[in-house]
């Protein structure tokens, strides 16, 4: 295919040389091998032939010595320059110049298939009826651990907060989260950095220590903290983990699966060294995989050292990345856990190698449906929670987890955004201006925790409105009856990935998912 017409051309008149004195100059003539640019017969250069511009921009680097051209794409780069797109050239000749490769924050960029590509079918005559959300009542309360430990968490939402790091994510960050979790009703994370002090108090809805031996809540209900327990133990002690009301084992995670956390040294200050038990300054690099679990029957003796530890009180719940998420669940729900997440291909992180950000793992709506049939076959669905995590963005999204068989969903990346992240992709370089992924002072001052908390809160809220909207229209009046039956793919991919009908067809596709029912 020829790239010429895709390209617009445009020299900017008022500061060319030769539009100034005519004659002169003229490098952009010289410079350009396709023949792009002439002189009229006043001597100044102009656009001649713009059709055979292929979108090489040497005229705009080495040719025009004012920086007036202007090269843009007509059409999308990835059609008019296929593979060799200016993003890859410019990538190629970073790592040409320095032999690195590329880390960023954020998560899975680019058309990875994710929950768009399915529809809610709402109810009409053929099907039960509709639910009326103005009048009638919607349950969305989950419960993890019932029946298996003393002190179950009950969520009011079907939601959780993804794992985020003190050290990844400022203490006001945190501290924000823990505040919209005991407003909610709900379960933060501490993540892998540790707990900080105070945490577990602010998550319960106290403001502090003395009203918390007062008793007195400032936000109620009060929520839930689930400590983790990752890979890098970072400030893992026998008091962290009672200090939970849940712990969670870290295996993986959904933006670097395979590989353990990575918190470069300009965020681990003094209090987070103190706090992770390293000195100030130093990259914080979690090994890829807890020494001491190497099979299914090490996991299931660390799932009973855990219970042990927390005197049979707290859930175990365990937190996976994307890879086989039928087998991954099974060997998690035989080992004794309480809930599992899998956190699919889009999900975000602080800091990862690009590399495997865009190319490793399973997207988030290819392993839900298998990882609840693990469930399914078990005799546990419903008994061990499935939590989804990985690009979930509202209660649209939220829906379709559920009726493709999760329990419950986690906000990790959006809640960022409801914070005020502008997901601009920096945030492994620690200076967020909106004061979350960072440690410097003069940006975490921007986060005041009570408003930051409240608009998590108003999120939420909004997100479990559009969930009971969609529960209800297709005549749920409770969560557990959602079903992949409430869902139809509006492309071969999705059908294909998740076994759901194909609109239209009303059919599988392939046939292998027939009887795949959940
Ligand atoms: S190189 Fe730039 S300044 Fe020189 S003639 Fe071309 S457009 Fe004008
Ligand atoms: S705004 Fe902050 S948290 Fe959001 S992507 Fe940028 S650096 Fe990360």
């Amino acid at each position: 295919m020829t790239l010429a017409g895709h390209y617009w051309v445009t020299i900017e008149r008022d500061r060319c040389r030769s539009w100034q004195q005519p004659w002169k100059c003229g490098a952009c003539i010289d410079t350009c091998e396709q023949g792009v640019f002439a002189r009229d017969e006043m001597g100044r250069v102009y656009v001649a032939n713009e059709i055979a511009c292929v979108g090489c921009k040497i005229c705009m680097e080495q040719g025009c010595p004012n920086s007036c051209i202007y090269i843009r794409p007509a059409t999308p780069e990835s059609f008019s320059r296929g593979i060799w797109t200016t993003q890859t050239i410019e990538e190629i000749h970073r790592k040409a110049q320095t032999g690195e490769y590329e880390i960023r924050g954020y998560g899975t960029m680019g058309n990875i298939p994710h929950f768009d590509g399915l529809v809610v079918v709402p109810s009409q005559l053929a099907s039960r009826p509709p639910k009326d959300k103005y009048r009638e009542k919607f349950r969305m309360e989950v419960t993890i651990g019932e029946g298996k430990c003393a002190n179950p968490i009950r969520l009011n939402y079907p939601f959780v907060f993804a794992a985020m790091s003190y050290g990844a994510i400022s203490r006001e960050g945190k501290m924000a989260l823990a505040v919209a979790a005991a407003k909610l009703g709900i379960l933060a994370n501490t993540g892998e950095g540790g707990m900080f002090p105070g945490e577990a108090t602010l998550a319960h809805g106290y403001e502090n220590e003395e009203s918390r031996r007062k008793g007195v809540k400032k936000w109620s209900p009060g929520g839930y903290l689930a400590v983790q327990y990752s890979t890098g133990r970072w400030g893992v002690s026998v008091d962290y983990l009672q200090a939970g009301d849940a712990i969670e084992i870290k295996i993986g995670q959904g933006a670097k699966p395979g590989m353990g956390g990575h918190l470069l040294g300009k965020k681990v200050t003094e209090d987070i060294a103190m706090i992770r038990g390293l000195p100030p300054g130093t990259d914080a690099l979690s090994p890829c995989r807890h020494y001491d679990i190497s099979d299914q029957k090490d996991l299931k003796k660390k799932v009973e050292i855990l219970r042990d530890l927390t005197n049979y009180e707290k859930p175990i719940m365990i937190k996976m990345g994307p890879s086989l998420p039928y087998e991954d669940t099974y060997i998690a729900a035989e080992a004794g856990v309480d809930a599992i997440s899998i956190d699919g291909m889009v999900g975000g992180t602080g800091a990862s190698p690009e590399v495997v950000t865009q190319n490793a793992g399973i997207p988030t709506i290819a392993c839900i449906r298998q990882a609840s049939k693990a469930l399914k076959d078990m005799g546990l669905k419903g008994k061990v929670k499935l939590i989804a995590l990985g690009g979930i963005r509202d209660g649209a999204d939220a829906f379709k987890a559920i009726a493709l068989g999760a329990d419950a969903v986690g906000f990790g990346a959006a809640a960022e955004i409801a914070l005020g992240c502008r997901g601009c992709m920096s945030c492994h370089r620690g200076a967020c201006h909106y004061g979350l992924a960072t440690q410097e002072a003069r940006f975490r001052a921007c986060i005041d925790v009570e408003t930051a908390s409240q608009r998590l809160v108003n999120f939420v809220h909004a997100c479990a409105e559009e969930l009971k909207i969609l529960a209800m229209l297709s005549g749920h009046d409770r969560l557990d009856t959602i079903s992949a039956d409430d869902l139809r793919a509006i492309d071969l991919n999705t059908a294909a990935m998740t076994g759901i009908k194909l609109a239209g067809l009303e059919k599988v596709f392939p046939q292998s998912w027939e009887g795949f029912d959940d």
